[in-house]
């Protein structure tokens, strides 16, 4: 058997390009510019915005 099998270090890389392959592929939040994870955003205007920067655009009003 002269097969080569890849160790633990390379299915490591390997995962990890696949990971930054499809982050790659994910729209962007148009405020903090990270890669949106989740299975659905918030779209406004054609500009996406993750969960954390529309909790911190909620603000409470008071009467
Ligand atoms: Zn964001």
């Amino acid at each position: 058997m002269n097969e080569i099998v890849p160790d633990n270090y390379d299915l490591f890389r390997q995962r990890d390009a696949d990971q930054e392959q499809w982050l790659v592929g994910r729209p962007k939040c148009i405020c903090c510019g990270e890669a949106i994870q989740e299975d659905s955003a918030v779209q406004i205007r054609g500009n996406y915005y993750c969960d954390r920067c529309l909790d911190d655009m909620r603000v409470y009003i008071e009467d």
